[in-house]
């Protein structure tokens, strides 16, 4: 900012606009929206926007960019990133778009809803159910994450493998630009060349390029039966078999392929004490597979499903597996496919990495990573975890026993992550394949990303938020004269 802001200026212009519900600085409620879900980042804000409407975002915006204030949005403060929190200095405005969270439209036949960006991807679901159809995207987080988190991530999950992430459901968005000017593009268009798809540059922009007040996205035909299979591998290898076999075998049935080690399903069943192991006996790796159909699929998904893992086990495939009976089983094992993230967060301080290589390479990846890490770090535990199908894990190096978290983090734990991403990066991948970059990952995207799209993504920041005030320092520094600046 050339001049500092006069605060106390802008927040009584601020209170004005939104008044006492829209508007806090009270610490004790702001403080929970201050660190971020891994409690990697603690930040301060001026205060605490929780503007009502589209008219109300854009008016505070354009306060915004008068007064020189820095805006960090917020969903569901669920990111991976430390992407919502905002920096120590506490002169950015902490604005949250969860208020708005209203459907504004649903449309049975043409499959799509409009929704406000707050919505919470679980009652998304709920919203699609109730009128028979459904949302395809689910993860983790799904209890916290909202729909404006997610397209500003474009966030993946576990249903990737079918139905892609974030970025293939988004049909429309309306967007707040850092001006205050409303980009609004929420009627779907099946065909539309005038040009750019703006809306894509908006997707992935981690706030960095505008706040997405609402969103179309598409819905997909309910699910009439759905079935998860538990299976015991004896390497990753063989996941990676197992995959190609089930590609072949259930072809678009094919819903969902994750993987963890038997380090994580242990971490999990330590975490859930009333979870139970779906196999019996110890084995080296798990597969999570599931396969759905609609109503005009679902008497035949079963006996598909059977056929595939019969053909799986006589061709040695599978140690082990178990069906699920119903849904409360099918999501019993779900459950502990999504605690693996909190439960290796309870197990201690650990670095994640959440990578992509292309699907062929992921398991020769892991294979190679896992060990390479653990004998140049003594004492430290590799695990790697999530969707195989999408070449896609998530890769935690756990520290050594009674070391200090944040010190470790910050100390060995650099040196590791630089490690995995330059291996991750000489193996032709990304170092982030659903998380987005953040803060957590600037200075690594910075060092390792290629420097002509590098230059691209500052020149678009550049255009877009000239004066830098969109989340700075996430995702892509803004260039000032003279150097660069947030
Ligand atoms: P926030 O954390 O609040 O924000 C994330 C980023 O988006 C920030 O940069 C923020 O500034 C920006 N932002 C938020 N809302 C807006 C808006 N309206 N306009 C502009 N910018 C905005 N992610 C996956 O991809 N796959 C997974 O499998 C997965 N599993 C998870 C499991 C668990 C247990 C948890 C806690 C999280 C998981 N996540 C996963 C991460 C997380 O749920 C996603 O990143 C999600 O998209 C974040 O949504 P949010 O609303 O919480 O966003």
């Amino acid at each position: 900012m050339s001049a500092e802001p006069d605060r106390t200026a802008f927040l009584a212009a601020a209170t004005a606009l939104l008044g006492p519900r829209g508007l806090t600085s009270d610490p004790d409620l702001v403080a929970p929206w201050l660190t971020d879900w891994r409690g990697r980042f603690t930040g301060r804000a001026l205060a605490l926007a929780s503007p009502g409407s589209t008219a109300e975002v854009a008016a505070l915006v354009r306060l915004c960019a008068d007064h020189g204030v820095p805006i960090v949005p917020q969903g569901g403060n669920s990111g991976m990133c430390g992407g919502a929190t905002p920096d120590a200095s506490g002169g950015a405005l902490l604005l949250s778009l969860r208020r708005m969270d209203a459907v504004r439209q649903l449309d049975r036949e043409a499959r799509r809803i409009t929704c406000e960006a707050g919505m919470i991807l679980e009652n998304l679901h709920h919203a699609a159910d109730a009128a028979g159809l459904r949302f395809p995207l689910t993860l983790g987080g799904k209890g916290s994450a909202t729909v404006g988190g997610l397209i500003s991530t474009n966030a993946g999950g576990t249903q990737v493998l079918r139905h892609g992430s974030m970025r293939a459901l988004v049909l429309g968005i309306e967007a707040v630009l850092a001006d205050g000017s409303l980009f609004s593009a929420l009627t779907p268009l099946k065909k539309d060349n005038r040009g750019f798809d703006l809306k894509q540059l908006l997707i992935g922009s981690e706030g960095t390029l505008g706040i997405i007040t609402a969103a179309t996205l598409a819905l997909v035909p309910a699910v009439a039966e759905r079935i998860a299979v538990w299976c015991a591998v004896p390497s990753v290898q063989v996941a990676r078999q197992l995959l190609l076999h089930c590609e072949q075998a259930l072809g678009p049935a094919l819903e969902g392929f994750e993987i963890m080690p038997h380090a994580s399903l242990a971490a999990v069943l330590a975490y859930l004490p009333a979870a139970r192991a779906p196999l019996a006996g110890d084995h080296a790796w798990h597969v999570l597979i599931e396969a759905t159909a609609d109503a005009a699929g679902a008497a035949a998904l079963r006996p598909t499903v059977e056929e595939a893992m019969t053909a799986a086990f006589a061709a040695r495939l599978v140690e082990d597996a178990a069906f699920s009976a119903n849904e409360s089983q099918a999501e019993a094992f779900w459950t502990l496919r999504d605690s693996v993230a909190p439960a290796e967060r309870a197990k201690g301080p650990a670095v994640q990495h959440d990578i992509s290589v292309p699907v062929e390479r992921m398991a020769d990846f892991i294979d190679h990573a896992a060990p390479a890490i653990e004998a140049a770090f003594p004492g430290v535990e590799a695990v790697a975890f999530g969707h195989l199908g999408d070449g896609n894990v998530h890769f935690h190096v756990i520290a050594p026993p009674g070391v200090e978290g944040v010190a470790w983090q910050e100390g060995p734990g650099k040196k590791i992550s630089a490690q995995v991403n330059d291996m991750v990066t000489a193996w032709g991948g990304s170092i982030s394949a659903e998380h987005g970059i953040g803060q957590l990952k600037l200075g690594e995207l910075e060092r390792l990303g290629d420097p002509v799209a590098l230059a691209l993504l500052r020149r678009i920041k550049q255009a877009l938020d000239p004066k830098g005030l969109l989340n700075p320092g996430k995702l892509v520094r803004a260039e000032r004269a003279g150097g660069r600046a947030g």
